[in-house]
């Protein structure tokens, strides 16, 4: 899978902080120069200021402010298994690569068990993978070389039935149904800083799986370039926190 930063708030935390010192001040704060607005806050410089309020911001669940910050991400390759993990999130906007529009029918069958438009899991090549429920530990090699042939026999036999269906007429958004879950999609993901903070808090969790929690990190990483007081922030010292709402 790829993550890419495709558009965000140019100067997210300095919106971030007008937002949230316009809620106590007399005075419009868009007639005034950054360094005004700041000018109460602790700190030397306008970075220390900057770095004072949000971390108080943070530290104190005065969340609204970063709502005006906002970022659009898009990623490839990610199984529609983990897309509808993603897209329970109620305050992301979406748009989904369509089964309609795009058939695979110039994928080579042969190359659907090595990765090609169906995700792998770990699980399947790896004897030492255990999942989070899973009652058993590790298998031996003879049953991993089973697995990874039953996979990658199932996901080309799925794929060769694909577009042999395509080949006898059916339109690609009916013969999609006999692909897998794990068929990989491209995805434009738009969210503010408040709400990745929430996916991050459930989706970059131990509890959640390989696929999604590793799209997380990266959306994070880029997060942290993108806005970097908030997410080194949340990275240091709210990553991690028990979500207290769901799931
Ligand atoms: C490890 C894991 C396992 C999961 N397993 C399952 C499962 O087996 N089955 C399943 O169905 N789901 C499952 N989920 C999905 C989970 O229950 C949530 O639906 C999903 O993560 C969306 O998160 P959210 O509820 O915080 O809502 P979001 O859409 O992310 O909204 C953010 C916040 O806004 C508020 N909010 C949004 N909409 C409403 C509303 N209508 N009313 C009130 N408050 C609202 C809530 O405070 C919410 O936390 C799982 C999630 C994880 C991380």
């Amino acid at each position: 899978m790829k993550v890419a930063l495709l558009e965000a708030t140019p100067d997210p935390e300095e919106v971030i902080c007008r937002a949230a010192r316009n809620d106590y001040m007399s005075e419009y704060g868009a007639e005034q120069s950054f360094a005004d607005v700041m000018a109460d806050i602790d700190g030397e410089t306008l970075e220390d200021r900057k770095r004072t309020l949000i971390s108080h911001l943070l530290d104190h669940g005065h969340f609204g402010p970063f709502e005006h910050a906002q970022a659009t991400f898009h990623v490839e390759g990610m199984s529609r298994a983990c897309m509808a993990q993603l897209t329970r999130h109620r305050h992301v906007s979406f748009d989904v690569q369509s089964m309609r529009y795009v058939a695979f029918d110039d994928v080579d069958p042969a190359a659907v068990g090595d990765g090609e438009l169906v995700v792998t899991p770990p699980s399947a090549s790896d004897p030492d993978w255990i999942g989070r429920n899973q009652q058993g530990g590790a298998v031996d090699e003879e049953t991993i070389e089973k697995r990874e042939d039953v996979f990658g026999n199932a996901v080309e036999r799925a794929v060769a039935d694909y577009q042999e269906l395509l080949d006898l007429g059916m339109p690609p958004e009916d013969a999609r149904f006999v692909l897998p879950i794990g068929t990989k999609v491209n995805v434009v993901m738009s969210l503010n800083a408040r709400m990745l903070m929430h996916v991050a808090d459930m989706r970059a969790a131990a509890d959640s799986q390989w696929e999604i929690r590793g799209m997380t990190e990266d959306v994070l990483d880029l997060a942290a370039e993108w806005c970097p007081i908030t997410f080194e922030h949340y990275e240091a010292r709210m990553k991690n926190r028990k979500n207290r709402l769901a799931p």
